[in-house]
């Protein structure tokens, strides 16, 4: 299925630590250029920016680490409508839930790339930081492999 080209850098989201700032180093890292996760100080395990318990040991304690941003994608949407008036969205985009090669995390993200082609579950993506104009904070997006 063909869509229209997108030629807006715009963000379908609320961008920005969260008012506990539990994900403030996530954060922290994109505008520093760098994709940083939540690990478990206690077992190791990885954790998605903003859960503030481990799922394997119930540790609060965290520490943070760079991670390569390159995965799949495991599901996507496309949005048809302008629902973020105040983010100046401008519709169709595709929302995809990219699943980390390196490690057991998935990450929430715009698929920016141009291309004319419908998404496919298990497209290989890699993310790169773009810093939109309209928002305070720099945003994680995806691009298809051999789109950038
Ligand atoms: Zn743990």
């Amino acid at each position: 299925m063909a869509r229209p080209a997108q030629s807006s850098t715009t963000l379908p989201l609320p961008c920005g630590p969260a008012s506990d700032e539990v994900d403030r180093p996530y954060w922290d890292g994109l505008r520093a250029g760098r994709l940083l996760l939540p690990r478990c100080s206690d077992c190791g395990a990885w954790r998605e920016p903003g859960r503030i318990l481990c799922d394997g040991c119930w540790s609060f304690a965290v520490d943070w680490a760079e991670v390569r941003a390159a995965g799949r994608i495991f599901t996507w949407i496309r949005s048809r409508r302008d629902f973020m008036d105040d983010l100046d969205v401008l519709a169709p985009y595709e929302t995809v839930v990219v699943a980390l090669d390196d490690v057991p995390v998935r990450l929430l993200g715009l698929l920016s790339d141009d291309a004319a082609l419908e998404p496919e579950i298990g497209q290989a993506v890699a993310g790169w930081i773009d810093e939109p104009a309209n928002a305070a904070w720099p945003v994680l997006r995806w691009t298809r492999e051999g789109d950038r």
